[in-house]
């Protein structure tokens, strides 16, 4: 089992039909708020492996309380700590860091390499296969990333608008400048929705990422003024490639 969506897709890669992979948050369920029911905690203990995202506070109790071996893949990402708002910024404290490693190349490539290390420990009669899976997903990462770079040639230090910062790794992979307009989640005041606009305006936006479940209405309102292109995100889909895909080609396309 693993903690969110993103992470089953990685999984899949490393193991064969053999085995199922199950994500305990669902779909459309804000894995930052997340807790598990008693049913979904006795999943995760039937579970022989659990795989944690390391950042989400939910699994800081899990980790604590379950049967499972317990498995955090954010193991020597590197972590950003001022990205994400509402944190402690207690150095080194995992649960303070920006949790969105999951929709970045540099993160996944980490992520993989601790999950099939995991897989060789507790299946080891299938760790030929779990390396050589691994093997074949580290290079498609490596063509992956070299497609994406080439797409963004001439438009390094280009920024983008959000209204949650879900992209913070994506713009550290390519040198691209994320711009924050939200507030966790609530709506602004008419005065710092002007403002948000006239920030906006002034660094010259062109694409506003925006995630249809969880954000607010508002960043429709500040698009409008902008005239920036709409495009919808979702952090947590399963496929994180097409995610990660499909908002570069954006970034690469806006004029
Ligand atoms: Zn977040």
């Amino acid at each position: 089992m693993v903690s969110i969506e993103p992470q089953r897709y990685v999984l899949e890669q490393l193991v064969d039909s053999t085995y199922s992979v199950r994500s305990l948050v669902s779909h459309g369920t804000n894995p930052e708020t997340f807790e598990p029911s008693t049913s979904e905690r006795i999943a995760v203990d039937a579970s022989p492996v659990y795989f944690a995202t390391g950042v989400l506070p939910f699994e800081e109790k899990l980790k604590s309380s379950t049967s499972a071996i317990f498995v955090e893949t954010s193991d020597g990402v590197d972590l950003l700590f001022d990205t994400h708002g509402h944190n402690h910024s207690e150095e080194g404290h995992d649960h303070d860091a920006d949790p969105h490693y999951w929709s970045s190349i540099s993160g996944v490539r980490t992520m993989s390499a601790n999950m099939a290390k995991a897989l060789c420990e507790s299946f080891p009669e299938d760790s030929i296969l779990f390396r050589s899976r691994l093997e074949k997903y580290d290079s498609h990462l490596d063509s992956l990333e070299k497609a994406l770079t080439s797409k963004l040639a001439g438009r390094e230090g280009v920024s983008f608008a959000v209204w949650h910062p879900s992209l913070s790794y994506v713009a550290r992979d390519f040198g691209l400048n994320q711009i924050s307009l939200g507030l966790e989640g609530k709506d602004m005041s008419a005065k710092g929705l002007r403002e948000a606009i006239e920030n906006a305006k002034a660094r010259n936006l062109k694409v506003f990422f925006f995630q249809k479940e969880y954000d607010s209405r508002q960043a429709q309102t500040i698009n409008d003024a902008l005239g920036s292109v709409f495009y919808e995100i979702n952090p947590l889909d399963y496929n994180w490639e097409s995610q990660l895909t499909g908002l570069i080609d954006e970034i690469a396309r806006a004029q």
